[in-house]
């Protein structure tokens, strides 16, 4: 099963972006609770959740993401913006109770300048605290491009990460991988997609695998930027594409475009990775 979506404003409500989702050809969708800054969070409506239950089922979606707000850096040096990162994170674990079964993905964040070992004890201990709130929701770590000191860029960070996690279980913790990400980290999904998927096997556990961000690049090769672009109009092209979505191993895996694109860009997207998927 394909489950392919991208990312949707949630200000209208579950309800609303599942009829928004079936209507650009998605069965699964990536969303904000809270404004992107880390602003205040909307109540969960459970009429409306209820609602998007039903649509959900009756159209047989795939696990729904929760993107956690760019602000939030587990391993910042200041330590208010540690203790932010803490709140937003447990009150974020604790909204998502009311969807059971779905995805929570959180950027493991800058150290500036601290380095990455203090960095990786920050986030595990972030991570320990607020864990147990998350009864019926896997945590996914993101892989990152390394722009600026961004810790997650190399799957052995991560794999440290998950190692040292004192919640560590596949069910509670897990991975979402970015294309454009892996890419401009030096991970050459394009020419070398084989290897990509056993190093990430071998290092992490292709079991952890949850969720995919399935971006082109604006950026060439190893570049360390962080810039998407739209599938095909970037380095990554749309036949390194099409194949990383067809690789056997990430079968099942949900799928979610973070392309700049508007509603009809994303489902012009969707329709052509639903022509090429085999
Ligand atoms: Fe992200
Ligand atoms: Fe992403
Ligand atoms: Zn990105």
């Amino acid at each position: 099963m394909l489950y392919l979506g991208c990312h949707l404003s949630s200000s209208a409500g579950f309800y609303n972006m599942g009829k928004q989702a079936l209507s650009i050809g998605a069965n699964t969708f990536q969303f904000f609770l809270r404004n992107p800054r880390g602003g205040a969070a909307k109540d969960i409506d459970n009429n409306d959740v209820k609602l998007f239950l039903d649509l959900a089922k009756i159209n047989n979606f795939g696990k729904i993401l929760a993107h956690a707000p760019y602000t939030l850096n587990p391993c910042s040096k200041d330590e208010k913006t540690r203790e932010f990162a803490r709140l937003v994170f447990a009150d974020d674990l604790k909204r998502m109770e009311n969807i059971p079964g779905n995805l929570y993905n959180f950027h493991p964040g800058s150290h500036v300048g601290q380095g990455t070992d203090v960095a990786i004890n920050q986030i595990v201990e972030i991570l320990d605290e607020v864990t147990p709130i998350a009864k019926n929701t896997t945590i996914l770590l993101e892989t990152m491009s390394g722009k600026g000191s961004e810790v997650g860029s190399t799957f052995e960070e991560l794999a440290e990460i998950i190692s040292k996690a004192k919640y560590n279980s596949v069910e509670k913790l897990g991975v979402c991988l970015d294309t454009c990400h892996v890419y401009s980290a030096g991970y050459d999904i394009v020419n070398n997609l084989n290897k990509v998927i056993e190093d990430f096997d071998r290092v992490i556990g292709l079991s952890r695998l949850k969720a995919i961000h399935l971006n082109d690049s604006m950026t060439e090769f190893n570049s360390r930027k962080d810039r998407h672009e739209k599938l095909g109009d970037g380095t990554l092209g749309l036949q390194g594409l099409i194949n990383f979505v067809n690789h056997p191993a990430l079968k099942g895996i949900p799928i979610n475009l973070e392309t700049p694109n508007e509603l009809p860009g994303y489902a012009n997207e969707i329709n052509i990775i639903r022509n090429n998927y085999k």
